[in-house]
């Protein structure tokens, strides 16, 4: 019997991260090796040449998974029977643009986008949003889509969980597969609070391992506080500065990896991950909110951890993301497009 195919929609398709997404899920690294895929690949004008280059590429790969591929400029064709959207095209900030016109700037692709994704996707359509300003961009598409559950729309906070874990293992000389159980917390931005202390390292909780790695509790959390948590936070700005551009096949993996767990599952062994998804009020974020949670999934979507211990310093690096947005939905619904 032949699997049915799955129609994965890309908007931004012909930018940097595009490039690096569309020939691994073309290879089967989303999905996995037994799942034929469609590619609809969203560009506005200046990008759609670049799409189209690399749907020739693509076609020139001869990928055996690779059912079709078609480049438009219209998301209601895009979005046409859509299984699984990344939402990647988004309006980067420009020089000395203030941040309500990068809202408004976004509202007015990641609205349209919603909407069309209403009007035309499947009904099981899961969509994640990778443009920034990532969680506010799924706020507004899940908002303007009537009738698509908010459930189904998340945004990514992968590649920042994967960036802390990645520097917990370095520090401990462990491998990156024995962390466990690291979040992220609140928006993906500066504000993001990366904690681990529910986190462990080959089984010993990764706080006390720190301990005996910096010879006690408060060397501990100073690493935690003054090199830990800036360096996740500020990954983003040191790959700019030593690369000379922004990353791109990172954060792509992450978007990949974010996909597969949502769609195929997490598993009990490798623990939990961490991405944007609404707020039902849980660990005190308003409902409606779009904020990074630790989740696991079972293949029928994310879920958010329930029942963790939140300390006081915890809290208060919550509630200062959280107030973010808080700021950047007011500032939305201030321009109407909420
Ligand atoms: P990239 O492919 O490098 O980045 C795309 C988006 O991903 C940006 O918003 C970027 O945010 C975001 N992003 C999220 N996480 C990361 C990360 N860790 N590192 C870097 N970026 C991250 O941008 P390009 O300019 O190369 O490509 C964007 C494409 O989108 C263009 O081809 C453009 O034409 C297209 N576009 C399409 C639209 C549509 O389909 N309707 C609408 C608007 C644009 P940040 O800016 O903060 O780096």
């Amino acid at each position: 019997m032949t699997a049915s195919v799955t129609t994965i929609t890309i908007t931004g398709a012909g930018g940097q991260i595009g490039y690096a997404l569309l020939f691994r899920i073309a290879a089967g690294d989303m999905l996995g090796a037994d799942r034929p895929v469609r590619l609809r690949l969203l560009e506005v004008r200046p990008g759609i040449r670049s799409a189209e280059g690399a749907a020739l590429e693509l076609q020139d790969g001869a990928f055996e998974l690779l059912h079709d591929v078609e480049v438009t400029e219209d998301p209601a064709v895009a979005f046409d029977g859509c299984n699984i959207a990344l939402l990647v095209g988004a309006r980067p900030r420009g020089p000395g643009m203030e941040r309500r016109d990068l809202l408004a700037a976004n509202a007015g692709i990641f609205g349209p986008q919603g909407a069309a994704i209403a009007a035309h996707a499947a009904d099981d359509v899961r969509a994640v949003v990778v443009g920034n300003p990532a969680n506010t961009n799924a706020l507004i598409a899940a908002a303007s889509a009537p009738g698509v559950p908010p459930e189904r729309f998340s945004a990514l906070t992968r590649l920042d969980h994967n960036r802390a874990a990645a520097q917990l293992a370095a520090t401990l000389d462990a491998p990156v597969g024995v962390v466990r159980d690291v979040a992220i917390w609140g928006n993906h931005s500066a504000t993001q609070f990366p904690d681990i202390s529910h986190a462990t390292v080959a089984g010993t909780p990764a706080l006390r391992a720190l301990e005996e790695r910096f010879g006690g509790a408060d060397a501990a959390a100073r690493w935690v506080d003054d090199e830990f948590i800036p360096r996740v936070a500020g990954r983003g700005a040191e790959i700019i500065e030593v690369r000379g551009s922004s990353s791109v096949a990172s954060a792509a993996n992450a978007a990949i990896t974010h996909v597969r767990d949502d769609v195929l599952g997490t598993s009990e062994a490798r623990g939990w991950t961490s991405a944007a998804v609404v707020s039902h009020g849980e660990y005190g974020v308003p409902a409606g909110l779009f904020s990074s949670f630790p989740v696991t999934s079972d293949g029928s979507g994310y879920r958010i951890v329930e029942g963790l211990t939140i300390d006081d310093r915890a809290r208060a690096r919550i509630d200062a993301s959280t107030a973010e947005l808080v700021e950047e939905r007011d500032a939305v619904h201030a321009l109407g497009a909420l």
